[in-house]
């Protein structure tokens, strides 16, 4: 899987994303990151790529043409990958992928989603994770400032996010969480697969207590039954913890499962 990221930031998402497990994965080959600097395609001589907004009001505005040439020079180079891979002799030729996509204007269907990070999109969830985990490539478009302007958005954007109720400075932080979010789901990312089938989420459940070394710590005992070696056992309770600890924690959460779980029920009946 391949991330792309366009940014006036591009150093903060680097080192934000190539340590630890997503570091691994990068240098394995199981994905890319990449982040693309929106000022170095800017028209203006001294490197502008913000403006006062039109109407008045406090702040700056990012400006449309950087962020529309970033964007394809990003599209561009993944078109011309994807032709590669299908059709060696045809990815030499730029103005070949041009035609087959119809042009810049009316290219948006066979181009890679477009995520905008924004206060005013839909709220980032687990599902959501799942479904962009399968896609082969992404664009995250990071706005600063006060944001960007609504022509490019219109233009380019097919998935505006946002990943809470609140407001941040820009969307890097936001583009990085969703990265971490989709990259841990992408296979071979994460060491053990089964991992992030049984955590959070997962199933509507929030996961079970955990317990590492040693037995006692704080006069506090880990749980007899996870010393047993009996896994069905293990399992049973862990799924018992994990839908109590939902009804607690997450009251809405376990409204979702109780219902889904009733609707499974239901036709497993149906069909026996
Ligand atoms: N004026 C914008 C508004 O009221 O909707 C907010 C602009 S915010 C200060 C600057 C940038 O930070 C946004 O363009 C967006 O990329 C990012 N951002 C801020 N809060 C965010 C959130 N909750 N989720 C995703 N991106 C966010």
């Amino acid at each position: 899987m391949n991330f792309h990221v366009l940014t006036l930031f591009p150093e903060m998402v680097m080192q934000g994303l190539h340590t630890s497990i997503l570091g691994r994965a990068v240098s394995k080959g199981y994905m890319t990151i990449e982040a693309v600097n929106i000022r170095d395609y800017t028209n203006d001589k001294h490197g502008k790529v913000d403006d006062y907004t039109y109407g008045g009001g406090a702040g700056m505005l990012m400006q449309a043409q950087p962020v529309y040439d970033a964007y394809w020079a990003v599209a561009d180079a993944i078109a011309n990958r994807k032709a590669a891979e299908a059709e060696p002799a045809a990815a030499e030729s730029a103005e070949g992928i041009q035609e087959r996509n119809g042009g810049s204007g009316c290219a948006r269907d066979r181009q890679p989603r477009v995520v905008y990070l924004t206060p005013q999109g839909r709220t980032f969830h687990q599902k959501m994770a799942e479904e962009f985990a399968k896609e082969e490539d992404l664009i995250f478009l990071c706005g600063h400032y006060e944001g960007i302007d609504e022509r490019v958005i219109e233009e380019i954007v097919t998935d505006p996010v946002s990943i809470g109720d609140y407001v941040l400075t820009g969307g890097e932080l936001p583009a990085m969480v969703m990265i971490d979010a989709i990259a841990r789901l992408v296979p071979g990312v994460l060491h053990n697969d089964e991992s992030a089938v049984s955590e959070s989420f997962y199933h509507d459940l929030l996961e079970y207590p955990q317990y590492s070394r040693p037995e006692i710590w704080h006069e506090k005992k880990v749980p007899e039954i996870l010393l047993s070696g009996n896994h069905a056992k293990v399992d049973e309770w862990r799924l018992a913890q994990s839908i109590e600890r939902t009804k607690k924690l997450r009251p809405d959460l376990y409204e979702k499962w109780k219902q889904r779980s009733e609707s499974e029920c239901r036709q497993d009946k149906k069909k026996s």
